[in-house]
């Protein structure tokens, strides 16, 4: 069940990577959300090919981590407390949520204790929404710039979570305008910086994150079904 979902899934980026403009020509990530369903599903998904799995919270994380007789790339894609950052350096390969000086800061310091260089995107709150986490977008480029001096940080691009519209075609303008900041932040010579990744798009729209230049997806529910908490 997993499996064809899995394969379902992967056909759909295939065909909106078919529709994109001529200029998109980034191969597409695909993340398996795993939070909130356990490691049986996990291994299920794994096996039928998926190499990198999310999760959102660090503690439900490591218990995976310790259990599973899988070799597979971590995310961490949901907010990150600075506390947990520890433990998060220590588990994620890749951390999709950094939003502010102060937890990139913290993620530096844990990783130049395990000397590790943590690989990051930055989270962008490009819709404005007062509830969201995420940089505004105002303040990108001095986080970015902060980041970019931290030597066991590295950034890899730009992260952004849709509005929960129930018009999903609302989102498509906040997806071009990400493909727009994530161009522009490419251009840009950071000293350690590389910037290639922008992850956006979820079960209900990851289609349209991909036609609009998303290269990393994020999805749970369209893979493992509806999440039990
Ligand atoms: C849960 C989650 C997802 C996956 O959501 P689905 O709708 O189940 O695909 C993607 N990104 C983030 C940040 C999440 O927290």
């Amino acid at each position: 069940m997993i499996a064809e979902k899995l394969h379902e899934v992967e056909a759909k980026i295939a065909a909106a990577k078919a529709r994109r403009a001529k200029d998109l020509t980034d191969d597409v990530t695909l993340v398996a959300v795993t939070k909130n369903h356990d490691v049986a599903a996990m291994r299920e998904a794994i096996d039928a090919g998926a190499t990198q799995v999310g999760e959102n919270r660090v503690q439900e994380a490591q218990g995976k981590h310790e259990t599973l007789d899988r070799t597979v790339t971590w995310h961490l894609i949901g907010h990150l407390q600075t506390n947990k950052a520890k433990q998060a350096v220590k588990l994620f390969d890749l951390i999709h949520s950094v939003d502010s000086e102060h937890l990139a800061r913290a993620i530096d310091k844990e990783a130049a204790k395990l000397n590790k260089v943590q690989d990051i995107l930055v989270q962008v709150n490009v819709a404005k929404e007062a509830q969201k986490s995420g940089v505004m977008e105002e303040d990108l480029r001095p986080l970015m710039g902060l980041c970019d001096a931290l030597p066991n940080v590295r950034v890899l691009g730009l992260m952004f979570i849709a509005p929960d519209y129930e018009d999903r075609e609302r989102c498509r303008p906040l997806f071009r305008h990400m493909h727009e900041i994530f161009l522009a932040a490419k251009d840009i010579s950071w000293k350690t910086s590389n910037i290639i990744y922008l992850s956006m798009g979820m079960s209900h729209d990851y289609e349209m994150a991909i036609e609009e230049g998303a290269n990393i997806v994020r999805v749970g529910t369209a893979i493992f079904g509806p999440r039990q908490y």
